[in-house]
């Protein structure tokens, strides 16, 4: 129903406008025309309204276009502006340059590319990532949307590390929390501490890192001086990791000679191991 009342009133003030003057014939007769347009596919006039066969005011249409709304529907409507005269009537397709994004500081859209210029679509926020780029042998954090590209932010790249600790059996590190996953900071072997440990009668040496929390656990393994001790009636290995419970005590085992020493002859008995000597004396 708009639509029908719109084209009449469009064609109503087309006539007040367009209303023609009459035409005045040799004999005086004054012709007189038709309020309302004729037309074919190429032309409009006035037929006359008195009984002669003429027409007035006949030309080419002149076309036009206007928007019309049937529903959410648009219309394209080719019509002449001068007797109104819909030639043609298509339905108005949107298009939107789907290959190129369009965008502000928070948000991306595709825009139409029809007259409906201000239309988007495709409308959304920014989704923001951070990607360290070397440009010029220096590293920026570049922070764009992965959508559309659009870039927010470019700082200088800091290697960031953590506070903790990684290590391995030789050495701890800080391991960077950047990209940059293989740097390191503060590197340097261990620094232990030992302990002794008793677990289930079994000793442990512990060695525990001042630094990180690097722990190296080895079964206990008792260690002994390379130089005998001796007394009277045994040799020993001396315990140098205080474990005197650990050391075995040998009986000597003796053997004897005689040796020159100056003018005298001396008879030695000694122990074949240690050197301990038991007897020593001239004969
Ligand atoms: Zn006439
Ligand atoms: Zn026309
Ligand atoms: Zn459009
Ligand atoms: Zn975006
Ligand atoms: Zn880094
Ligand atoms: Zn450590
Ligand atoms: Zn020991
Ligand atoms: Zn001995």
């Amino acid at each position: 129903m708009r639509k029908a009342f719109k084209r009449i009133l469009v064609f109503l003030l087309l006539v007040t406008t367009m209303l023609p003057a009459t035409l005045l014939t040799a004999c005086g007769h004054q012709h007189t025309f038709s309020s309302t347009w004729s037309f074919d596919d190429n032309y409009h006039w006035r037929e006359a309204t008195c009984e002669h066969d003429e027409v007035a005011d006949r030309g080419l249409h002149q076309s036009a276009t206007r928007e019309e709304m049937e529903g959410d529907d648009i219309y394209d409507v080719v019509y002449c502006l001068i007797c109104g005269k819909e030639m043609s009537r298509t339905l108005h397709v949107h298009t939107f340059d789907t290959d190129s994004w369009s965008s502000d500081e928070h948000q991306h859209w595709h825009s139409a590319t029809c007259r409906h210029i201000s239309l988007r679509i495709d409308l959304a926020d920014h989704i923001l990532e951070t990607i360290c780029f070397t440009i010029g042998g220096v590293d920026w954090d570049i922070t764009r949307c992965t959508i559309c590209g659009y870039e927010v932010a470019r700082v200088e790249h800091i290697h960031t590390f953590s506070e903790e600790w990684a290590y391995d059996e030789n050495q701890h590190w800080h391991p960077a929390t950047c990209i940059h996953a293989h740097l390191t900071d503060s590197i340097g072997p261990h620094q232990f501490n030992y302990a002794l440990v008793e677990e289930n009668g079994e000793l442990f040496d512990v060695y525990t890192c001042t630094e990180c929390q690097f722990v190296l656990r080895v079964p206990h393994q008792h260690t002994f001086e390379s130089k005998f001790a001796y007394d009277e009636d045994y040799h020993w290995h001396p315990c140098t990791c205080g474990h005197d419970d650990a050391v075995e005590k040998r009986p000597h085992i003796f053997s004897s000679h005689t040796y020159s020493d100056g003018d005298e002859i001396i008879y030695e008995e000694f122990c074949l191991d240690c050197g301990y000597v038991k007897t020593k004396m001239p004969i």
